[in-house]
């Protein structure tokens, strides 16, 4: 699989996307190779809560030219170097008039930042801040060009995947694609979430999956909008993002620092002995905000390799292929499957025999022999989960929950809640 991960990420890299535009489509394309993305495009100028989708924003080609003629920034060779939902230009200007719309980072002089005006009119262009101090000089006159186009008529576009499982509930998994030429933050998140998708379209899954691509910030706000009822039902889920850096791995905890999938995480680590960082909550991030907000309440947590924000390429053109991995990406992936094997394991039963103690030899599940045995704290028999799921499964109470209580792995009790479910005497709550 890292083979075809790495020929994805290749293929992926180059295309300039942004929260609307040609690219964005080309991607979702790319990706409906792996999986049977429904694509969605939500209207320019569709109000959405409090905001309203931009006009889409579509841009050919960008430069800017010295006075001798030579392109000394130029959009073909990197699509960092123009800010994202920059406004056509076609000028001549001198240096006290171009250098208000130029961007670089003086700490990091080699790196091109990437920078947005999504919802300001503007223009502006991205460059290292070596490159500035080479070309851009106080006495010379530039000839500034981008031919870039917003349509009052076009979409946003965004791609949707829902995996029915058993249960009519479902679970949340969101990545954001509008980054352009940028590898971590957020190609290898997408990239991670589509590979995740055919796994998860080849299981027999208990929980239903919505899995979507958006832009981020305006895509899941959007999404809400236009999917209230279905993501108001959702009670948790997973942000995708910056998972293939060569960093360290960490988690950002939902909202209720107690909920599940954050145990379910650090218990993902500790299986694959994996060390990590935890990053509790935070109304910063990505997607979160949107999810976690008052309307939705969606309990999301995100496994990072080398988290937004954290890592000194962030927003760079160094957080590029050198820099992020295949091999990376499909660790990464390992960890996720993992934690969604056991979330989708964390179902609700109901004892429906609940008058007195079962008589679990008439169903095989009692030794034959009796008198034999000893109730021991230190190590579970079969027998011992059996009692103890019976006792505790009231429909209320969770797998995890009585997992934890109980000290064991979720899979285990997994096993034998299968077995009292096919002798009929627990039945799965809906
Ligand atoms: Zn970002």
């Amino acid at each position: 699989m890292e083979e075809e991960i790495s020929k994805y990420l290749k293929k992926l890299f180059p295309i300039n996307r942004s929260i609307t535009g040609h690219g964005n489509r080309e991607t979702l394309k790319i990706l409906s190779e792996l999986i049977p993305l429904k694509i969605k495009e939500y209207p320019s100028g569709k109000k959405v809560f409090d905001w309203i989708i931009p006009d889409e924003w579509n841009i050919k080609d960008a430069w800017i030219k010295n006075s001798e003629g030579v392109k000394i920034v130029d959009y073909s060779k990197c699509n960092l170097h123009v800010l994202s939902y920059s406004m056509a230009v076609n000028q001549t200007m001198n240096y006290d008039e171009l250098v208000n719309h130029l961007y670089y980072l003086e700490n990091q002089p080699d790196a091109i930042p990437y920078r947005t005006t999504y919802y300001k009119k503007k223009w502006g262009f991205c460059l290292s801040y070596n490159d500035f101090k080479k070309y851009i000089k106080k006495d010379e006159l530039y000839k500034v060009f981008i031919n870039s186009s917003f349509n009052s008529n076009g979409s946003m576009t965004i791609g949707e995947l829902v995996i029915k499982g058993k249960l009519k509930q479902e679970h949340l998994i969101s990545t954001y694609f509008c980054h352009p030429s940028l590898a971590n933050d957020n190609l290898s998140g997408v990239i991670l979430t589509a590979f995740l998708s055919r796994e998860l379209l080849k299981k027999n899954l208990n929980y239903s999956y919505r899995i979507i691509f958006i832009p981020e910030t305006i895509g899941a706000i959007a999404y809400c909008a236009m999917n209230r009822s279905a993501m108001k039902k959702i009670d948790c889920g997973l942000v995708i993002t910056t998972v293939g850096g060569k960093g360290k791995y960490a988690y950002k905890q939902s909202f209720r620092s107690d909920h599940y999938i954050n145990k379910m995480i650090e218990k993902v680590f500790e299986d694959n002995k994996t060390d990590f960082i935890t990053y509790p909550f935070d109304i910063h991030g990505s997607d979160e905000r949107q999810y976690s907000s008052q309307g939705f309440k969606i309990n999301v947590a995100t496994i990072c390799k080398d988290k937004y924000y954290e890592y000194p390429f962030y927003h760079t053109s160094f957080d590029n292929l050198n820099f992020v991995s295949a091999e990376n990406i499909y660790k990464t992936l390992n960890l996720y499957i993992d934690l969604i094997e056991k979330m989708d394991k964390n179902l609700i039963y109901k004892n429906i025999k609940p008058n007195c103690e079962v008589m679990l030899s008439k169903y095989n599940l009692y030794p034959e022999i009796g008198g034999g045995i000893l109730p021991t704290t230190e190590c579970l028999s079969e027998l011992d989960i059996i009692l103890w799921l019976l006792y505790y499964c009231d429909g209320k109470k969770s797998l995890s929950e009585i997992a934890d209580r109980l000290k064991i792995n979720i899979s285990s009790l997994y096993l034998v809640i299968k077995k009292i479910e096919n002798k009929k005497i627990v039945k799965l709550m809906q």
